[in-house]
């Protein structure tokens, strides 16, 4: 290295630390981000990445736009509903309000008028009976994969060894590498697998149930589709079995359908699943139901009240935050999920061709998708604008980031998940990515 090489008089930590606007920094940013600021400037600074001269307002700036946490609010512009990589669920305002006045003291186990303590989530669970009339009890806990676990270990018989006895159809993995099979053998359950991969019957779970069985599991398959010679044991049927056994019945539905909805006729809700005899059922907040994260159950008192009064449930429990959106989700109608399932056809292509005219780019066809949260296969019908694949990253790193869907070489912007008063910043966003290109 030769001695005069600038690289060598990065301003020292000590001195960076001295400057008045670091100082400044330190009444809103702890000592560990603001050093941590420091370093990733000076290394930028070392790999020549920035002139040595403007290390110190490189860190003034920085530390200035830090923002509360490092999470970026996105435009989800791929389509596809429930994107658990962009963290599922938008909440509704309503929601979102809710949360904003949870943050602070809040009665959420205390009973105002006595000053006692108080059930923790009762407002939740109320909104959950009142939206699904058939369930006789409901519980919240963490997530989905959090309910079930609780629903395998607390549901398991004195005496029993815990066998669960689960259709071969329906062992899935629900993401990278997380199989809901290997979460219940870590509570100690066997699984007893019966049928094929597409099909069982009513006589293959007959045979297999034994003293030793603690529970029929029904999964709905959220996430893939098996089609042609297939069949299955419904709810129903699943009942009748558990009755002469005396052996109690899960349903793990995966999305959060309270009801039936004309717009995805194959899937499975809450309410169908429970008249047809489900002791529980199983679904998370953030999907469908377009709430926070969080696991629901409901069913019949006696299971639930076994879920609820279990050791297990404490480490499950959901905080003040969940319970307040949960309910504000349950109780208001309109959501970001429910307003981008039902969208209007002629208004999404209408504004997909102001938006594609604005930015100089042509409009094709393009199927929105539910997401991992459910309808697998089911195309929802709508447009996007189509730009050259390289346009995708500049979009995400731009200032909104707006998340295309990189497909077949191109890039397509598709509106269906972009809250229509952002049009105008995601044409605004296209047209700079445009020009830098250009
Ligand atoms: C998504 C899903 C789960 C897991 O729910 P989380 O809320 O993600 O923990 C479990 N079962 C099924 C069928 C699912 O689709």
């Amino acid at each position: 290295m030769v001695e005069s090489d600038p690289r060598r008089s990065i301003p020292r930590t000590d001195h960076l630390l001295a400057l008045p606007e670091v100082i400044a920094a330190g009444e809103r940013l702890n000592q560990a981000t603001i050093k941590a600021i420091i370093s990733e400037v000076q290394n930028a600074a070392r790999a020549g990445e920035i002139p040595v001269a403007e290390v110190a307002s490189a860190i003034v700036s920085s530390l200035a736009s830090r923002s509360a946490s490092s999470l970026t609010p996105v435009l989800n512009a791929t389509g596809i509903l429930v994107h658990t990589n962009l963290g599922r669920a938008p909440l509704s305002p309503a929601a979102t309000q809710a949360i904003t006045e949870a943050a602070g003291y809040v009665d959420v186990e205390m009973d105002l008028g006595t000053g006692k303590r108080s059930k923790r989530g009762t407002g939740a669970k109320a909104a959950l009976l009142r939206a699904c009339p058939a369930a006789e009890d409901a519980l919240v806990v963490n997530n989905g994969a959090a309910a079930l676990l609780l629903a395998v270990t607390a549901l398991r018989g004195r005496g029993s060894s815990g066998e669960i006895i689960i259709s071969r159809g329906e062992l899935i993995e629900i993401g990278a590498g997380f199989r809901l099979t290997d979460l219940m053998t870590t509570t100690g359950a066997r699984l007893r697998e019966v049928g094929t991969t597409n099909r069982t019957h009513v006589a293959d779970y007959a045979e297999a149930i034994s003293d030793d069985t603690s529970c029929l599991l029904k999964v709905h398959t959220s996430n893939f589709r098996v089609e042609g010679f297939t069949s299955s044991v419904d709810v129903g049927q699943l009942r009748t079995l558990a009755d002469e056994h005396d052996v109690p019945l899960i349903v793990d539905l995966g999305s959060g359908l309270f009801t039936p909805d004309p717009a995805l006729p194959d899937e499975p809700d809450i309410d169908t699943a429970l008249r047809a005899g489900a002791d529980l059922v199983i679904v998370s907040g953030d999907k469908l139901l377009g709430g926070p994260q969080a696991g629901l159950i409901l069913g019949r008192t006696e299971a639930v009240q076994k879920l609820a009064k279990h050791p297990l449930a404490r480490a499950l429990r959901t905080d003040k935050l969940t319970l307040a959106a949960l309910e504000a989700t349950i109780t208001h109608t309109a959501n970001p999920i429910h307003d981008a399932l039902h969208i209007d056809p002629d208004h999404l292509r209408e504004r997909t061709e102001i938006l594609a005219e604005a930015v100089g780019a042509t409009v094709v066809d393009h199927d929105g998708r539910v997401g991992g949260g459910g309808a697998p296969g089911v195309p929802l019908p709508g447009w996007a604008i189509e730009l050259p694949e390289s346009c995708a990253e500049p979009l995400r790193l731009g200032d909104p980031a707006v998340v295309a869907r990189v497909y077949q070489g191109r890039c397509l912007v598709d509106l269906r998940c972009v809250p229509e008063s952002e049009d105008q910043s995601v044409a605004a966003a296209i047209k700079r990515v445009r020009a830098d290109n250009a």
